[in-house]
């Protein structure tokens, strides 16, 4: 045997990783399905299914094409690679770099030689020489450098359509009686039923568990939802779940499509002249701008970061978070029942429902994590850190983002349908009927106005707080409101 080849279930393409120069015979790809994960945390059950299921069924490809490939099934992943490699001494351990830290150090620990990890667009040090470099971490003047270095969207030296994006056009509210497409299914097969059988659920069918049909979701996301992709990408409709978003962020993250592919097909339907600038530029944001600027600060930013609490927040996790039924918040209770059906909710609720929540409750930032690590398909390590301490909670005390991402009910009435049935009312801020989120968004402002005062990007919401005639009731109703929340009473 030439070598062992350690493929993670996050890095399921043939042509990168390790998998990328290995050969059919020489070498053999082991896959591990660590028991701790299927016992350990409460990871939610669809994206144990999809983790599960999609890396059988890559194996299940490998085996077709002829490799010599070991699924094993181990204790860990440690124990599972110390005993492949009892039964294969003196033979080199090859693998990318691993998308996490604690995975990495495993690697390490097992004298594993690593190849880069090209799951993504940037290599690491590219996006280290960049951040290095910055006085403050501009994702957009990162997204800039993105599209000239790739030559995405460009003309030359300018951005395609005379301007780097089209905000004005995009982040609309959610248009009324109107029609969406309809989201794709995903039949199950032999290997589905096994992994549902053993995890024994009932798995939905929104998620892919294959190459071909994550190719089909792009396919699908192309043909039906890219056009109208960038006007709605920041609403919350009630008729639709999914709105025009792509769904493509589990299959990237977990490698049955890479990146270049997804950027490839939408650049390919942009050239016919079809999709307007406003959601191709959107789409391409996301892809080349804030997943990789994400990736990119996972590990510039270091192991450490995760544990940042820079605004001293120690509540517990609320109630609400684990049982929707522990809130009459309309717009609360419908996200997290849609998380509890299909481990999906997009960019939004996730921002400024849960996380904005969690922040303007001071949560607790390490418990909210490792809840959003569990409870969603697309979760890595790299992805959800950086959002959630940086972006989400404001944890690093603004070394990410300059300012928190706090709202009250106004953004959330003017961005969704939720408010409309809701027993609260998103323009109140004291009084049984005051809206939670408004309450508690000058009730948090107030608790933190000494560290905003010195950030000039929050003065005017400093000069508001300072204007409102009601503070003294409003701090008074904010305990209530917070007392109501941990009772799961609100
Ligand atoms: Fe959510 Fe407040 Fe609107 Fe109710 S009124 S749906 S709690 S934002």
């Amino acid at each position: 045997m030439r070598s062992i080849r350690f493929i993670p279930f996050d890095q399921l393409h043939q042509k990168y990783g390790a998998l990328k120069d290995a050969h059919k015979t020489k070498d053999l790809i082991v896959l591990i399905e660590s028991q701790s994960m299927l016992k350990g945390a409460q990871w939610h059950p669809e994206r144990l299914f999809f983790l599960l299921s999609s890396a059988r069924h890559f194996v299940q490809t490998l085996q077709e094409k002829g490799f010599n490939v070991l699924y094993h099934k181990a204790e860990n992943t440690s124990a599972g690679l110390e005993e492949i490699q009892r039964q294969y001494p003196d033979t080199p351990l090859i693998c990318a770099e691993q998308s996490s830290f604690r995975l990495n150090e495993k690697l390490h620990s097992r004298q594993a030689t690593f190849l880069p990890n090209d799951f993504f667009l940037t290599p690491r040090n590219l996006f280290a020489e960049w951040a290095s470099e910055q006085k403050i971490f501009l994702m957009e003047n990162f997204y800039r450098k993105q599209r000239i270095r790739l030559n995405i969207l460009m003309q030359g030296d300018k951005p395609v359509g005379g301007a780097w994006n089209f905000d004005k056009k995009n982040r609309l509210p959610p248009p009324k009686n109107h029609t969406w497409p309809a989201t794709l299914e995903h039949q199950r097969d032999a290997i589905d039923n096994q992994v549902a059988q053993e995890l024994q659920i009932q798995p939905t069918t929104t998620w892919a568990t294959t190459r071909k049909g994550a190719v089909k979701q792009l396919n699908t996301f192309i043909k039906n939802h890219f056009a109208n992709f960038g006007p709605y990408e920041d609403a919350m409709a009630l008729e639709s779940w999914s709105l025009n978003h792509s769904l493509l962020s589990p299959y990237m993250n977990n490698g049955l499509l890479h990146p270049h592919e997804v950027i490839t097909a939408a650049m390919k339907a942009f050239k016919t002249g079809t999709i307007p600038a406003e959601s191709a530029e959107a789409f391409i944001r996301q892809i080349i701008g804030w997943r990789e600027y994400v990736n990119g600060m996972y590990w510039f930013l270091g192991p450490d970061y995760r544990h940042n609490n820079q605004l001293n927040a120690t509540r517990n996790l609320l109630p609400l978070f684990t049982d929707p039924n522990k809130t009459s918040m309309h717009c609360m209770k419908a996200t997290v029942t849609d998380i509890h059906t299909r481990a999906w909710v997009h960019h939004i609720p996730r921002l400024m429902l849960l996380s904005n929540l969690a922040l303007i409750t001071g949560t607790h930032p390490h418990q909210f994590l490792e809840w959003m690590r569990r409870v969603f398909i697309d979760a890595a390590d790299w992805v959800m850190v950086p959002n959630v301490i940086g972006m989400g909670v404001h944890a690093d005390g603004g070394l990410m983002m300059t300012k928190p991402y706090a709202a009250g009910g106004a953004y959330i009435s003017r961005m969704s349908h939720y408010c409309k049935g809701c027993s609260y009312d998103p323009t109140l801020r004291i009084g049984e009927r005051a809206c939670p989120f408004t309450t508690l968004y000058w009730d948090f402002l107030d608790r933190h106005k000494e560290h905003f005062a010195k950030n000039h990007r929050m003065s005017q919401q400093v000069y508001g707080l300072n204007r409102l005639a009601d503070l003294p009731q409003l701090k008074i109703r904010a305990q209530e409101v917070l007392a109501g929340l941990d009772n799961g009473e609100i």
